[in-house]
Order: C-alpha cells, then structure tokens, then sequence
C-alpha cells in the first residue's frame, strides 16, 4: 500500500538526531532504520512505515530549513 506523505512528514524523520551540517542540507536520520550514520531527505516519498508527525511539527521542520536556506544564502 503507497501512502502519499513525504519524510518531512513522518514522526520518525528527526532533525534533532542528525549531525548538524546534514540537517542543513535537509537530511535527516529515519529512528526506524539501523544505521545512525543513513538519512533521508526531507522531500523522500514516504515509505510504508510513515506515520504522520502533527501538521505543526513539520510547518516547524520546513520553517527551520528555510532559515538555513536563508542563512547560506
Ligand atoms: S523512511 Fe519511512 S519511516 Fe523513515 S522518515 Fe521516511 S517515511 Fe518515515
């Protein structure tokens, strides 16, 4: 079954455990897959294990990245 959602979406998508510098760049670690080190980007279709963060938690995430944007820019 497809869901529709993208990383950015999903609850197991966290900036917070992701080194900084990837973070940035809109690459965050998945708390469901094993390897620390593996991320994902924030626009990654989602996959079968998505479950949906609250709408407010990521309009939070996309208004910290366009910051970083901003700040690079
Ligand atoms: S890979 Fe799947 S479980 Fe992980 S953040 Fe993306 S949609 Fe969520």
């Amino acid at each position: 079954m497809s869901t529709n959602g993208t990383c950015i979406e999903c609850t197991h998508w966290s900036l917070k455990d992701t080194d900084r510098s990837m973070a940035r760049l809109g690459f965050a670690r998945c708390l469901k897959k094993k390897l620390p080190g593996h991320t994902t980007s924030a626009e990654a279709v989602a996959c079968p294990r998505f479950a949906a963060a609250d709408a407010g938690a990521a309009t939070a995430r996309r208004e910290w990245l366009d910051k970083q944007n901003g700040a690079r820019a």
